[in-house]
């Protein structure tokens, strides 16, 4: 359902993404790994257009996103085809961004009632399922500030899924978590595979990248320096750079 070909970004000077490609079919888990700085947060947020490509072409199930250009600069032609396409890519994000002032259930809910025009009611029912699955059903009428880290990355998954996404986002969605919190957001996440979503993970959480990725993408300095099947390219790094970064740190 997502294609993405030859994606260039800068900020100023700075070339941050130089040629980037991605595939991902129904049903595949994609992972991204590289160090700090090689590109993997801003690549995934140029796939939404969080961030707007300098060049590079992006579909979504078989829908080519169109640009324009405006003063000289390359930005997208209707922002109503945004609009929709964002809906359905759903980002989840390191830093749990739940909105502070509304319970668990209606952060849930939001989206599915304003930009999916869904009933309350029914948006309820659906959101207190996805909070059930998530294991917060409990918790459906907390605030954020209640709950822990897990929790509430837990319930960023639930509000991302809540809007039926075509793909999901996640960028480092375990990495400011205490390490008992993490096992039970990678876990929701393994289910998510399981049950055929597609999703695109950056994360450095190398058994999850082993177990659940179809396919493992390393990134150094904006470019896919290696990537294939996580059976070959993490047990038989072919790269030094590969090598080095998986090489364990005492
Ligand atoms: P990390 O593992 O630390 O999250 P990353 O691989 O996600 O790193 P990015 O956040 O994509 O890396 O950053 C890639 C480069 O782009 C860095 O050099 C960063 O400083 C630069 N960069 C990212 N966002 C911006 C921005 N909004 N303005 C200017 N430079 C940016
Ligand atoms: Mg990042």
């Amino acid at each position: 359902p997502l294609v993405i070909r030859n994606l260039h970004k800068r900020f100023g000077s700075n070339e941050v993404l130089k040629g980037l490609s991605l595939t991902a079919h129904q049903g595949d888990v994609i992972t991204m790994i590289g160090a700090s700085g090689s590109g993997k947060s801003t690549f995934l947020r140029c796939m939404n257009l969080l961030e707007q490509p300098d060049a590079g072409d992006i579909t979504v199930h078989g829908e080519p996103i169109a640009f324009t250009q405006k003063r000289g600069k390359r930005v997208p032609a209707d922002w109503k085809q945004v609009e929709r396409i964002r809906a359905r890519l759903s980002m989840v994000f390191q830093n749990f961004n739940l909105w502070a002032h509304m319970t668990l259930i209606d952060n849930v809910i939001e989206a599915p009632t304003h930009v999916l025009k869904q009933p309350r009611k029914q948006a309820r029912e659906q959101g207190m399922a996805l909070l059930d699955r998530v294991g917060l059903s409990s918790h459906a009428d907390h605030f954020p500030a209640q709950l822990s880290g897990g929790q509430k990355q837990r319930g960023a998954i639930a509000r991302a899924l809540a809007m039926e996404p075509e793909v999901m986002l996640f960028d480092e969605p375990t990495s400011a978590l205490d390490p008992e919190l993490v096992g039970d957001v990678l876990k929701v996440m393994r289910g998510l595979a399981e049950e055929g979503r597609t999703m695109v993970v950056v994360t450095h959480e190398m058994d999850f990248a082993r177990e659940v990725s179809s396919q493992v993408i390393f990134l150094h300095d904006g470019r896919v320096e290696e990537a294939g099947k996580p059976h070959e390219i993490l047990a038989n790094p072919n790269t030094e750079r590969l090598q080095q970064f998986l090489a364990p740190r005492f």
